[in-house]
């Protein structure tokens, strides 16, 4: 058997980021991943707060190296002639005006090499299977490799970064699907999409469409990440290959579909399903959970990753801190619990209310009253664990975007019906289908209960 200090269940970024911290203060520290890197996974489009962690993390050269620099966001609708683009140099906090779009295979590999290249016993192709708690809140960590071969680990204490596979939330079925949210996506990378000029090539476009919103996400190397986030019952109504049923969803938005006149599918398309859930609690005795392995929301600002590896930066104080001084714990971990609930809280707010005709409007056409428009770019960078001065223009948004939907309360109403009827809608699950044919079965479906 092996032992360890800490044992960290994911090698995504959030695993990667805790593991490195961890090992960095002293500590032996043990990362599984079930497969090999390089792998690929969603997620592309970073945030501008994402940098100080990736500089503390002392990898920025080399996200600068894979990536390409994005400055801003471009809302498209088909309402307007013209995209609107927010950049994040006019933000509440200009310091961090850029951030990037990575490929995840690259960016995921460099993560857990750092982890290694930290003292990090980072091993791949390792699953983990069960988890049996002891009394004195250690625990024994059991797992499968690539050739089935078993063995057990014995961990001082353990953190599950296994994303949607939510080792633990599953092990407690404490996974609840959201109430409030439900969205579905299919994706794949193309080439020869047309490409913003000058220093607009490496931001995000987003389309809102009849069925929901598309992302374009350039990468360095030419090609685009492509994608539509669409209420679950629209992906359900899929009666053709998952390949077809990408092209033809593009069709229905005639800015997205121009600007794919050239475009060549290079990748495999994968639809995957309501991804929006949380668990019932963050920590127990001996075990703490970080980034999607807790909660996801949906991917509309791209907060995903920044979410995770924020997570995973604090946890690493936090688990630092109570190994060190076991008393502290409960005081740690109840602070812990509160940031990373205001961070997915703020964030939620307003994804929920992202299809609605009223925000739309508002990020279709903005207004710097209150410095809204300025709190609305400090979301967008991710800016809501620093002293920036974010509440107070979040608040007004909020009145305003209340303001905007009771003068168009009608049209408001019925986009409000439409996303409750569409949690009822979405079922039954969506499992994750691949277009290269391998039926991915989705861990994020199992154990789920309707929250
Ligand atoms: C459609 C879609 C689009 C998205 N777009 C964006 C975006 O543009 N920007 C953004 O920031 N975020 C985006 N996200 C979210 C982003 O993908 C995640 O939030 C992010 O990857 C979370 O990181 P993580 O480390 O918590 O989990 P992951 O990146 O999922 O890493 C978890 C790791 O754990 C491993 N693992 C799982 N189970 C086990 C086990 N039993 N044993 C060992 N290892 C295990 C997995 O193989 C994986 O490598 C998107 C999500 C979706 C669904």
């Amino acid at each position: 058997m092996q032992k360890c200090d800490v044992l960290v269940i994911g090698g995504g970024p959030a695993g990667s980021t805790v593991s490195s911290l961890l090992a960095e203060r002293g500590w032996s520290v043990t990362q599984l991943e079930k497969d090999a890197h390089p792998k690929f996974h969603i997620g592309e489009s970073l945030l501008p707060m994402n940098l100080p962690i990736l500089d503390k993390l002392g990898v920025l050269e080399q996200v600068h190296e894979m990536g390409i620099l994005k400055y801003g966001v471009e809302f498209n609708c088909t309402s307007r002639d013209k995209p609107t683009t927010y950049y994040f140099k006019n933000a509440l906090n200009k310091t961090h005006h850029y951030a990037y779009e990575v490929q995840r295979d690259k960016f995921d590999k460099m993560l857990f090499e750092n982890a290694r290249k930290k003292g990090v016993t980072g091993l791949e192709n390792i699953c983990v299977t069960d988890v049996e708690f002891q009394n004195d809140e250690s625990c024994f960590v059991h797992t499968r490799d690539g050739q089935g071969k078993i063995q057990t680990w014995h961990a001082r204490y353990l953190i599950d970064a296994s994303g949607r596979s939510t080792v633990l939330g599953n092990k407690f079925k404490t996974k609840q699907r959201s109430k409030e949210h439900s969205s579905a996506a299919v994706f794949g990378h193309f080439s020869g999409v047309e490409r913003r000029a000058g220093k607009d090539e490496g931001n995000i476009s987003i389309y809102w469409f009849e069925h929901g919103w598309f992302w374009f996400i350039p990468f360095k190397d030419g090609s685009m990440s492509v994608g539509a986030v669409c209420w679950p019952y629209y992906l359900n109504s899929r009666q053709i290959e998952v390949e077809q049923f990408l092209l033809d969803t593009i069709k229905l938005c005639p800015a997205a579909q121009q600007r794919m006149a050239n475009a060549e599918l290079i990748s495999p398309v994968t639809a995957t399903g309501n991804f929006s859930y949380k668990l019932k609690h963050m920590y127990g005795k001996g075990y703490l959970i970080v980034g999607d392995a807790f909660a996801f929301v949906d991917p509309v600002f791209s907060s995903g990753v920044l979410l995770a590896m924020n997570a995973a930066m604090r946890a690493a104080d936090v688990v630092d801190g109570l190994l060190e001084n076991p008393a502290s714990a409960n005081r740690l971990l109840k602070e812990y619990d509160r940031a990373i609930r205001y961070g997915l809280k703020t964030f939620s707010w307003f994804i929920y209310r992202i299809t609605q005709p009223a925000m739309r409007n508002m990020f279709m056409g903005p207004r710097n009253w209150f410095r809204i428009e300025e709190g609305a770019l400090s979301l967008l960078a991710g800016d809501l664990f620093t002293d920036t001065k974010v509440k107070f223009p979040l608040f007004m948004f909020k009145v305003v975007y209340y303001f905007a939907y009771l003068t168009n309360w009608r049209v408001n109403r019925d986009a409000y019906s439409r996303r409750l009827n569409s949690l009822h809608k979405g079922e039954p699950a969506i499992n994750e289908v691949s277009s290269d044919k391998t039926q991915v079965s989705d861990e994020s479906e199992k154990n789920i209960t309707n929250g």
